[in-house]
């Protein structure tokens, strides 16, 4: 049984990795051209049920614990003046929540649990065509071919796999404009703490994290229907955009190393699920891209936990395994993907300090 998978991301390897421990053996195709070809971005908390509980199936609950930083789950909401709405620390060393690491970290540790060659770097798939004996013929890029029995896409948010199954598109449910500081100066550090910032106005949200290497990663949130991206490309740009705001606060604009780069964040419709199609299903943000509001890399990874499990569960009829996979998760993500939804919603909105107070205060 060939099994490809197309993605490398935290989705793919995980499966991959799964499915190496029950004996399964994959094929991972990564459209970058090796594991260093660009930065992978801030931090993730993975939660006990589902990004953690995906790693233990992965046997890399020792190699998470280790890279790990509880401390990480430290967050403040601040108000444009600069007063505390609300401070979480959680208990010093504990494992118990939702301990933070950093992507790269994490995607490290993925990649090096699997046996050499699993990954095949550099091969952007292009396109998918039924295979002349049954499964897909598979091409990428620069014309090279490939054929598999089974089609798993991890290819991330703009999945080229998802279209074989649903012809849903994407929606933009917000604009992120990220920013980098590689060594801050101590203010600035002490202002993010060792977690995470959010500083929250009408309709705009400035937040940082510190990553374990001591890096800024700062983020400027605002509604999807703002503005053109390209009035965001210099920080005068973002200053205008926080006029009135503490000082204190704008110096993570100012202080930035790059200049800005805009993008636009997009979901998939709530509720999105598709007939199943033998021998081809999908993980991660292919099968599910929510607003990132802390749900996607644990679901993904969830997935791939759930999808190994029934393939390792039922080798005799692995189509039968994924049909059942995709009645689990369509029932689990359902319910996700509308919190996530509204829990962007209510980021952005114009009373959204006082709505994330409420969220964040335990009820009496
Ligand atoms: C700003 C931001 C912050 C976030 N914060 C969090 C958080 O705190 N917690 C959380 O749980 N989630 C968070 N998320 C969501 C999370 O990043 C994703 O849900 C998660 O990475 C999905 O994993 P994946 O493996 O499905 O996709 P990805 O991690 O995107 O991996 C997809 C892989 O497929 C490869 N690929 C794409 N197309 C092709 C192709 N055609 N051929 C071959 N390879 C291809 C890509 O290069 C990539 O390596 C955040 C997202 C954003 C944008």
């Amino acid at each position: 049984m060939r099994i490809a998978i197309t993605g490398g991301g935290l989705g793919g390897l995980t499966l991959a990795r799964i499915l190496h421990r029950h004996g399964i053996s994959t094929t991972v195709y990564e459209r970058e051209a090796h594991r260093h070809a660009r930065t992978q971005g801030g931090m993730l908390d993975l939660h006990p049920e589902s990004g953690q509980r995906a790693l233990a199936d992965a046997g890399l609950t020792a190699q998470f614990r280790a890279a790990a930083r509880p401390q990480g789950e430290e967050h403040r909401i601040l108000d444009p003046a600069g007063r505390t709405l609300v401070h979480h620390r959680p208990p010093p060393g504990s494992f118990a929540g939702r301990p933070e690491i950093d992507r790269t970290t994490l995607r490290d540790l993925l990649l090096d649990s699997l046996p050499s060659g699993t990954v095949t770097w550099q091969h952007r798939l292009t396109d998918v065509q039924p295979g002349a004996g049954g499964g897909f013929e598979l091409t990428f890029a620069g014309g090279h071919r490939t054929g598999c029995d089974l089609l798993i896409g991890a290819d991330g948010a703009r999945s080229l796999v998802r279209s074989q199954l649903t012809a849903t598109t994407l929606t933009p449910v917000a604009t992120l404009i990220e920013l980098t500081i590689a060594d801050p100066a101590p203010e600035l550090a002490n202002l993010v703490g060792p977690g995470n910032l959010w500083c929250i106005g009408n309709r705009r949200i400035l937040a940082a994290q510190r990553l374990g290497t001591g890096t800024l990663k700062v983020g400027i949130s605002l509604p999807a229907d703002d503005r053109p991206l390209d009035d965001y490309r210099t920080k005068n740009a973002l200053l205008e955009l926080f006029a009135g705001w503490n000082p204190d606060l704008t110096a993570l604009i100012t202080a930035a190393d790059n200049p800005p780069t805009p993008r636009p964040i997009e979901a998939m419709p709530t509720g999105t699920s598709w007939a199943h199609h033998p021998n081809l299903t999908l993980i991660g943000d292919a099968a599910h891209l929510m607003p990132p509001v802390g749900e996607g890399a644990n679901q993904a990874l969830l997935d791939a936990a759930e999808l190994a499990a029934e393939l390792a569960g039922d080798r005799a009829d692995p189509d039968a395994a994924l049909r059942t996979y995709e009645q689990k998760m369509f029932a689990r993500i359902g319910p996700v993907a509308e919190m996530s939804a509204r829990v962007q919603a209510m980021m952005l909105s114009p009373t959204a300090a006082e709505d994330v107070v409420r969220f964040f205060t335990p009820a009496q």
